[in-house]
C-alpha cells in the first residue's frame, strides 16, 4: 500500500499497466509510483494516484507489460561495444561472402589496423567447414586479422598477424590449445584456446580511452534491450590478466564523468585473485553503479571449438574429449587460487562447459565449502552447459548458480546432437533439471558472442526452437521453462548471482527503479512472438534511459 507522501508528490509514476514485480507477495500490479532512484510504492492505479502531485511526471502504460529491468549476468562489454563497430561476420552465409565482408572492412580501414571480433559462423555455410588464412590473405594483404568464431574459442588469423606473431611451422604446440595446421605441418590460420595466445600478445592492447569509449556503446546498446544491469566477464584469454586493471580503470573513469549508468559488476580474472585480497576486497565490494568482487576463471573450452571436457569422447571425434583450459592444466594451482579467492571473501564464478568441467569445479566447490566452511558464498558456474545427471543435485545441495545463456542453446542446437549424440543431449542446457535440483538459475547472454536481447534469450528457453528452423518443438522440450520462470532468472536470480538481490531485481517499495516497459505481453502472447517483442522504454534509477522511436 502506497505511503503517505509529500504535498509536491513523487517523480515519476507509471500507470495503467500490467507490472510484474517478481515481489511474490503482490506479484502483478496496475501502477507504481518513483521517488529518486527508488520506487515508493505500488497497487492500483487509484491508490497510486493519491502520490500525484504537480510535479509527477506520468508514463501512461495503456495496458503495457512491465517487467524489472533485465540484468544480464555474463557479459563481454568491452569487446560488445567494439564488436558493433568492427566487420560483421555473423550473418555471413558462405565463406565468400565471410571474405567478401571482411575486404570491404579491410577498404574502409586504415592499412596496418587489426581487423578483430567478427563472430563468424561456419554453421550457416553449406558445407559447414573452418575458413583458413588462403582464403583471406588476398584480401588483406596490408591489415592483420584476428577474428573470432561465435564461440570466441576459435580464431582465424590472416598470413600477415601470423607474420607479425613469427608463428610458422616451428612454433610449439600450446597445452590446453590447438594450432591448426596443413598437412606439411604449416599453421593453417586456426588457434583454439591456449594457442589463440600466440598472436594475441602482438595486438596493441586497447587503451583506457579506447576501453571507455566501447563501454559507452555498449550501454547505450544495452539499454535498447531494457537491460539495466551487467556483470562484465571481461576479457577472455591471457589478455585478461594484462588488462584487467585497465578495464576497472575504464569504468571509473565514467563513473566520475557521470556517464556510467548501467549497473555494472565487473569480474577479475581467477589468477588475479590477490590483487583484490592483498586491498580487502570482497564480493560486492563498490557502490549502487559499480561493484567488483567477483573472479572468473575457466575450466574448460566449448562445444563449438570441441575443447569442452566431456567425460566420454565426442561422437564425431572418438579420440577426444575435450580438455582442461590452460588454468586447469596445473589443476592444484587453480585449485589453489580457488581456495584463496574464496577464503578471502571473494565470489567465485567459474567457467565449466563439458560434464567432466562442471564435476571438476562442484567437487573443488564441496572441497572449498569443507575447508573454509559454511557461508553465504554464491559460487557460480558459467554456462553449466553438459552435466551429468547424478551432478545435477549437487548445484541444489550445495546452493551452485547456474549462470546460464539461453540463446547458446537454440544456436548450437542446431548441430549439438553430432558432436555429442543423443544420450548427452538429453543433458544440455538442462534449465528444468537444474531449477527442479533447487539451483538458482541466473540468466545472461554472453554478449558479444550472442545477442544481448534477453527476449531472444528468454524466447530460447521457453521454445528451445534451434535458430535454422529444426525441431520446432523445440529440442530437448522437457528441459523448457515458462516465461515467468525464465523472466526471474533474468532479473532476481541475477540479482541474488552478485547479491544485489537485495537493492534489485523485484519492482517493490525501496528497490531501484529499474525496468523496462515492453511493446507486447510476454506472458499472454504465442512464445513465437516474443522475438518480436522490442522495449519501449528503459528505465535506471527512476531515469528514462531509453525510449523507442515511436512508443510513448
Ligand atoms: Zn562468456
Amino acid at each position: 500500500m502506497p505511503m503517505n507522501s509529500s504535498k509536491s508528490g513523487v517523480d515519476l509514476i507509471l500507470d495503467r499497466g500490467k507490472i510484474w514485480t517478481e515481489n511474490p507477495r503482490e506479484p502483478e500490479v496496475e501502477a507504481i509510483a518513483i521517488r529518486g532512484k527508488y520506487i515508493l510504492a505500488g497497487g492500483s492505479s487509484a491508490d497510486i494516484a493519491d502520490l500525484k502531485g504537480p510535479n509527477t511526471r506520468v508514463i501512461h502504460l495503456e495496458g503495457r507489460r512491465v517487467v524489472p529491468g533485465f540484468n544480464d549476468a555474463h557479459v563481454h562489454f568491452y569487446y560488445g561495444g567494439a564488436s558493433l563497430a568492427s566487420v560483421q561476420l555473423r550473418t555471413a552465409k558462405s565463406p565468400q561472402e565471410f571474405r567478401d565482408r571482411i575486404a570491404k572492412f579491410a577498404q574502409t580501414h586504415p592499412k596496418g589496423a587489426w581487423i578483430l571480433l567478427g563472430e563468424w559462423d561456419p554453421q550457416a555455410w553449406t558445407p559447414s567447414s573452418l575458413p583458413t588464412h588462403d582464403l583471406i590473405d588476398g584480401v588483406t594483404p596490408d591489415h592483420p586479422v584476428f577474428v573470432n568464431r561465435v564461440d570466441a574459442h576459435t580464431m582465424l588469423a590472416n598470413a600477415l598477424a601470423m607474420k607479425l606473431a613469427a608463428v610458422d611451422r616451428h612454433t610449439a604446440d600450446v597445452p590446453g590449445g590447438v594450432i591448426g595446421r596443413d598437412a606439411q605441418g604449416n599453421p593453417n590460420g586456426i588457434f583454439i584456446d591456449a594457442a589463440k595466445s600466440l598472436i594475441e600478445r602482438v595486438i596493441p592492447p586497447p587503451g583506457v580511452p579506447q576501453l571507455a569509449g566501447a563501454i559507452l556503446k555498449a550501454q547505450k546498446h544495452a539499454f535498447q534491450f531494457g537491460v539495466t544491469s551487467i556483470q562484465d566477464m571481461a576479457f577472455v584469454g591471457p589478455r585478461a590478466r594484462e588488462s584487467s586493471g585497465d578495464l576497472f580503470h575504464a569504468y571509473q573513469s565514467l563513473l566520475k564523468r557521470g556517464d556510467l549508468n548501467i549497473r555494472v559488476s565487473l569480474h577479475t580474472p581467477l589468477p588475479q585473485w590477490k590483487k583484490l585480497a592483498n586491498l580487502g576486497v570482497e564480493a560486492n565490494f563498490g557502490n549502487e553503479i559499480l561493484q567488483i568482487g567477483g573472479l572468473k576463471g575457466f575450466s574448460d573450452g566449448s562445444l563449438g571449438s570441441s575443447t569442452a571436457w566431456f567425460l566420454d569422447a565426442y561422437t564425431d571425434d572418438p579420440k577426444n574429449c575435450g580438455g582442461p583450459s590452460d588454468e586447469l592444466c596445473d589443476p592444484d594451482d587453480m585449485f589453489a587460487n580457488m581456495l584463496g579467492g574464496d577464503k578471502a571473501g571473494l565470489q567465485l564464478a567459474i567457467h565449466a562447459i563439458g560434464d567432466r568441467a562442471n564435476r571438476i569445479i562442484l567437487d573443488s566447490f564441496e572441497k572449498i565449502e569443507r575447508s573454509n566452511g559454511v557461508r553465504d558464498r554464491r559460487f557460480r558456474i558459467e554456462h553449466a552447459q553438459h552435466v551429468q545427471p547424478s551432478d545435477v543435485a549437487r548445484f541444489g545441495k550445495l546452493r551452485v548458480i547456474a549462470s546460464m545463456q539461453p540463446y547458446h542453446c537454440i544456436d548450437d542446437g542446431r548441430w549439438a546432437c553430432g558432436r555429442i549424440g543423443p544420450r548427452r543431449v538429453k543433458e544440455a542446457w538442462a534449465a528444468r533439471s537444474l531449477k527442479d535440483a533447487g539451483a538458482v538459475l541466473a540468466f545472461g547472454s554472453d554478449w558479444w558472442v550472442a545477442p544481448i536481447d534477453p527476449l531472444s534469450g528468454i524466447y530460447a528457453a521457453v521454445t528451445r526452437r534451434p535458430i535454422d528452423g529444426s525441431s520446432p518443438g523445440g529440442w530437448v522440450p522437457e528441459q523448457k521453462i515458462s516465461v515467468r520462470e525464465a523472466v526471474h532468472a533474468y532479473t532476481v536470480g541475477s540479482a541474488y548471482a552478485s547479491f544485489q538481490d537485495h537493492v534489485k531485481g523485484s519492482l517493490q517499495a525501496g528497490k531501484f527503479a529499474d525496468l523496462a516497459i515492453l511493446s507486447k505481453d510476454i506472458f499472454a502472447i504465442d512464445a513465437e512472438e516474443i522475438q518480436e517483442t522490442t522495449t519501449d522504454i528503459t528505465i535506471v534509477g527512476g531515469e528514462v534511459v531509453y525510449q523507442r522511436e515511436g512508443s510513448a
